[in-house]
């Protein structure tokens, strides 16, 4: 690892600051999770910008600054047990299981998560359980969680998800909304769901069911 290295990761940090995210915990789990092993060898150079990336599959890394943003609204603890749809590169995934117990994370595409845990392996984060499988049925055998986070866009509510989480829990999923996709907070309290739009967001669309090819 060069010397660069070490700036890049806190000039973003600051960055992240600058738009607004206030939570320290966050800010440091980021700091704490190099961003450079999560892309493609093609990409190495952008990194620690502000921007989502391409990744194997046809699908994306988020932005650094939603996936702070995304962490910081799912206001989790160390004792949370949560719920990820959408491995993808796996930095989402990482980042959260630096602030809590344990993640359960889901991807349609073998040949994804396969590099995920190659990276949680290398990184020796091993309180993070992978599986190849429709993210849209959530983990039932593993419910009920205490957070739940999409990092695909859903087409309405996702009822199915909702219904895994505990009393108390918080779900954030970027929900198909017209023209536009708004990520929104559910909390699931006993007189109801509860549900907020926090900002418009772009994410890959949840697809149904697991990837044919790869
Ligand atoms: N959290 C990821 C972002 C990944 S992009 C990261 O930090 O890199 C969204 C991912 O959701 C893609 O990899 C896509 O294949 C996956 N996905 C889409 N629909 C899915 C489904 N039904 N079940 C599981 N994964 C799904």
């Amino acid at each position: 690892m060069s010397g660069g290295f070490d700036t890049r990761v806190i000039e973003l940090v600051m960055a992240l600051r600058n738009a607004g995210v206030r939570d320290k915990q966050v800010l440091a789990a980021m700091e704490r999770t190099p961003r450079g092993v999560f892309v493609p060898e093609s990409f190495a150079d952008q990194a620690y910008e502000n921007r989502p990336l391409p990744i194997d599959c046809g699908q994306t890394i988020s932005q650094p600054l939603i996936v702070a943003l995304m962490t910081q609204a799912l206001e989790v603890t160390d004792r949370c047990k949560v719920l990820e749809i959408g491995t993808g590169s796996g930095y989402q995934a990482a980042v959260l299981s630096r602030l809590c117990r344990r993640v359960y994370t889901i991807e349609r595409y073998r040949t994804l998560s396969q590099e995920a845990v190659r990276r949680f392996e290398a990184l020796r984060l091993t309180n993070i359980v992978t599986r190849i499988g429709d993210g849209t049925k959530g983990w039932p055998e593993q419910a009920p969680f205490d957070r739940i986070i999409v990092t695909a866009a859903a087409p309405q509510r996702p009822d199915g998800l909702l219904a895994q989480l505990r009393e108390g829990g918080v779900c954030i999923a970027p929900v198909q909304n017209g023209p536009v996709q708004t990520l929104v907070r559910y909390r699931v309290q006993p007189d109801g769901i509860f549900e907020e739009p926090l900002l418009d967001v772009r994410f890959v669309p949840l697809v149904e069911g697991v990837a044919r090819s790869l």
